[in-house]
């Protein structure tokens, strides 16, 4: 009986110290998704219902911030590169949505990411990565990393042995992406956080494109989430902005390279931010529903030689996906017949779907990663990550989704007419 009490009581502990690692405390930590999106973080300032956008560089040195300073500074609004209270605001939401102790915003998701990997290495440190991730990662690690003495070896996302097999004695990180860009590879995080901890590594993942609305890596064992807040955060293709949130000692950390290297976010962006994922849980549900809906009609479709989709039984990685990330996801991408030419016949005769890089707003964007994203990779490489001719992605937007399937059809008629005039 004594040793099941002490065993009981252990296990309380353990699961206290758990839940406050994985929950940022505000009063609303207990409320469920939805209530968080909109109240967490926001600050009601003399009885405002939103946060007032502080545009000051500086704020005014009182006791109480004079004290905040000596505490470590990170959270006290004294001067605005360092911490304001909008960006404050938005980082807090961010923790609270993703079940985090603490967070950063950033000027750019790229700020975020190369502030953090800064912020955790060293000369002679290595970290494990895949060259599938977004390619302005891709090219930090690879061009950037090396001239400070840190070296990255890159192994395959879909299969965390390969990561495994990659770790050296001077490992420190592991990264990934939840959902590859543009081929939608899944990634398993629960496998992936098994293994950083299993070696004492610190798991990073960046959760841009599947959002916290439809993953929390932070509950799989990932020590840090970054985003480009730029994307579904944002949700509105009106800002450039990142967010790194997890572990409070590691965050510290972030937040002294944040100082040194002046990545900070500006307060009206943060302002256009928070305002963005005041309604993330509404508008992710149409995302993926009108993403899943086109996945299906386009996979009956004569024109579409693939489609991949976390929401198809015949998308690769379905089984991961079910259980990483089952609420879905808003991206979706697909091969028109005919190669890279009529892709791009199709794509340049829609009418309502818009041509551009980038994701995550309410309205469609869609490219071919051959003239983008993938310009400058060579096709052979390009084929091997499975960017074949004739490629698509596309960030669903919340249009109507018959006003969506009548453009996309219309312009397939265009590719099939344009084929059919080569033949
Ligand atoms: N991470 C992912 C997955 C992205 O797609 C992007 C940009 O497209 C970034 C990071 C970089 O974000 P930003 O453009 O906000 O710097």
């Amino acid at each position: 009986v004594f040793y099941s009490t002490i065993s009981v009581i252990y296990r309380r502990i353990v699961d206290d110290l758990l839940s406050c690692r994985r929950v940022v405390s505000d009063k609303y930590t207990d409320k469920r998704f939805a209530t968080r999106a909109i109240w967490s973080g926001t600050q009601n300032i003399d009885g405002s219902a939103t946060t007032p956008v502080f545009l000051t560089s500086t704020y005014q040195l009182t006791d109480e911030r004079y004290q905040g300073w000596a505490d470590g500074a990170q959270h006290t609004a004294l001067y605005s590169r360092l911490s304001s209270i909008n960006s404050e605001a938005v980082a807090a939401k961010v923790a609270a949505l993703e079940g985090a102790e603490d967070g950063e915003a950033f000027a750019s998701g790229m700020s975020a990411i190369s502030t953090t990997l800064l912020a955790l290495l060293s000369k002679d440190d290595h970290m494990v990565a895949s060259a599938d991730c977004y390619g302005g990662t891709y090219g930090f690690m690879t061009e950037d990393l090396p001239r400070f003495g840190i070296e990255v070896s890159m192994a395959d996302m879909r299969d965390p042995s390969s990561y495994e097999a990659a770790i050296q004695d001077n490992t420190k990180i592991l990264y990934v992406e939840t959902l590859t860009n543009p081929v939608l590879k899944v990634c398993d995080l629960e496998a992936m956080a098994a293994i950083a901890n299993k070696h004492g590594l610190i798991a990073i993942v960046d959760n841009t494109f599947a959002t916290p609305w439809a993953c929390n890596p932070i509950s799989m064992g990932f020590d840090l989430v970054v985003h480009s807040g730029t994307k579904y955060l944002g949700g509105h293709s009106d800002l450039i902005a990142g967010i790194v949130v997890g572990r409070k000692d590691l965050i510290f950390e972030i937040f002294r390279k944040k100082v040194h290297l002046g990545g900070a976010a500006d307060p009206h962006m943060c302002y256009l931010l928070e305002r963005g994922m005041r309604t993330l849980h509404a508008r992710m549900p149409i995302h993926a529903a009108n993403a899943a809906e086109l996945a299906r009609r386009l996979e009956a479709h004569p024109m579409i030689e693939r489609v991949n989709h976390t929401s198809l039984p015949s998308y690769a990685d379905y089984e991961v996906a079910q259980r990483i990330m089952p609420a879905g996801s808003g991206m979706l991408s697909y091969v028109v017949m005919g190669g890279d030419e009529a892709a791009l016949r199709y794509i340049r005769t829609l009418e309502l779907i818009f041509e551009a890089t980038s994701l995550g707003g309410v309205e469609s964007l869609v490219e071919c990663p051959f003239n983008t994203s993938h310009m400058f990779v060579p096709e052979e490489v390009r084929r091997e990550a499975g960017v074949i001719p004739g490629f698509v992605r596309m960030s669903v937007g919340i249009e109507d989704i018959e006003d969506l399937w009548a453009d996309i059809e219309q312009a397939l008629v265009a590719a099939n007419a344009f084929l059919e005039s080569r033949a």
